[in-house]
């Protein structure tokens, strides 16, 4: 189920302090702790979808809605959500075939001027967070040292596997908890910002080619040379983890597969697995999306959508970021945003426009 909403009362008023009128779908921030009246006291109008929807320029939305969903819209109304186009072409071009203008928020380029516009980097912070807490949740031992009068308890020891938004956030927040914290990544790059919130990296130094970063600072599928080498360090490391939390992807492909059942086999009984990549086609093997998997004795936890599962602050940050992206092109004049083609956002996230698809990643389904 998805708790997000893609709009806040902080929101609300901004862009109708841009000259925007803004009417919020009844309900649709229960979830995330916004009541009606919150929007509504922020100067929406709140009412049923078909009201609100009618004559909508533009339409916010988390998880982008069927495009038969949106009658009522004005025509070619931009749709400002998450499109997934790699895992529903066939949505898109429906988008293209109902004349309007689809713009996917995740595929927002990585460069400086979008930062404040990153719907990936926003959740994933709050994944990164939330993965811990639910390992310490699943883990039936405690996570910091306590020396107590009856005995000590030694501390957790946490891998993260993964040192993107969400791994370093995942570090921070286990260091905080008083886990041993080590951490691994492709990217070579990650190994100074692991030191530096106190966690042990985990490399594979021999192998030539390690940089693993591609475009957009993103990582590179790794030669098999280096895979093996990277497979036998982290074998014997994982046999001493309490906790493995794994976040690694890799833009347009499935998750790499880092932890395979034999490893899991080699830990204690009563350690947790979260497999962050789960929806992604996982980095653990026998991970299942939306199942907590017992293996061995070890738990496999493949929470969907683990935004959603803080919908509170991520509906804020996901509302701030579609606010920032759509009032960095607003126009004064006609009180609404004008997207030049030849932008590098621009050109990053529309998917369809004037019935067409425009975005490179639907060229296989243009025909
Ligand atoms: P991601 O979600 O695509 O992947 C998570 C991590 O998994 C990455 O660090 C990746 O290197 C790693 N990974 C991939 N394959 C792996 C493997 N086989 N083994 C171990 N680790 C593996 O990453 P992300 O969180 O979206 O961040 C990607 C990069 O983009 C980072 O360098 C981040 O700092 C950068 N970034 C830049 C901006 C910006 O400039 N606007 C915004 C956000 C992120």
């Amino acid at each position: 189920m998805e708790r997000r909403v893609a709009a806040s009362p902080e929101t609300v008023k901004k862009f109708i302090g841009l000259g925007a009128a803004v009417a919020v779908e009844a309900g649709a921030g229960l979830a995330s702790g916004i009541a009606d009246a919150d929007y509504a006291a922020a100067g929406a109008e709140v009412g049923a979808r078909a009201s609100v929807l009618s004559g909508a320029g533009i339409v916010l939305g988390v998880q982008a809605p069927e495009p038969a969903s949106l009658a009522g819209a004005a025509p070619g109304a931009r749709v400002v959500a998450m499109h997934a186009p790699a895992a529903n072409p066939d949505r898109a071009k429906a988008y293209a075939a109902a004349g309007y203008e689809a713009l996917a928020m995740e595929l927002m380029p990585r460069i400086t001027r979008a930062q404040s516009m990153d719907v990936l980097s926003s959740q994933s912070n709050l994944s990164g967070y939330k993965a811990v807490l639910d390992a310490a949740a699943e883990y039936n031992r405690a996570f910091p040292m306590m020396m107590t009068a009856a005995g000590t308890v030694s501390a957790a020891k946490v891998f993260i596997m993964g040192v993107g938004v969400a791994g370093l956030q995942a570090i921070a927040t286990a260091r905080r908890l008083g886990a041993q914290v080590s951490a691994t990544d492709v990217r070579s790059a990650t190994k100074e910002q692991i030191l530096s919130l106190g966690a042990k990296p985990i490399f594979v130094e021999a192998v030539k080619g390690i940089e693993g970063e591609g475009s957009g600072g993103y990582a590179t599928e790794m030669s098999d040379e280096y895979k093996a080498a990277q497979a036998q360090l982290v074998s014997a490391h994982i046999a001493k983890q309490d906790i493995v939390i794994t976040t690694a992807l890799i833009p347009g492909r499935a998750a790499p597969r880092l932890v395979s059942d034999a490893q899991i086999a080699t830990m204690r009984p009563g350690s947790v697995l979260i497999d962050l990549a789960v929806e992604a086609g996982g980095n653990v093997e026998g991970a299942v999306a939306g199942e907590i998997v017992v293996k061995h004795g070890v738990k496999i936890v493949g929470h969907r959508n683990v935004p959603s599962r803080l919908a509170a602050d991520a509906s804020l940050l996901y509302a701030r970021n579609l606010f920032n992206f759509l009032s960095a092109f607003w126009d004064k004049d006609t009180q609404a945003p004008v997207l030049p083609d030849d932008d590098e956002i621009v050109k990053g996230v529309r998917l369809t426009l004037d019935g067409k698809a425009v975005h490179p990643m639907l060229e296989p389904v243009l025909g």
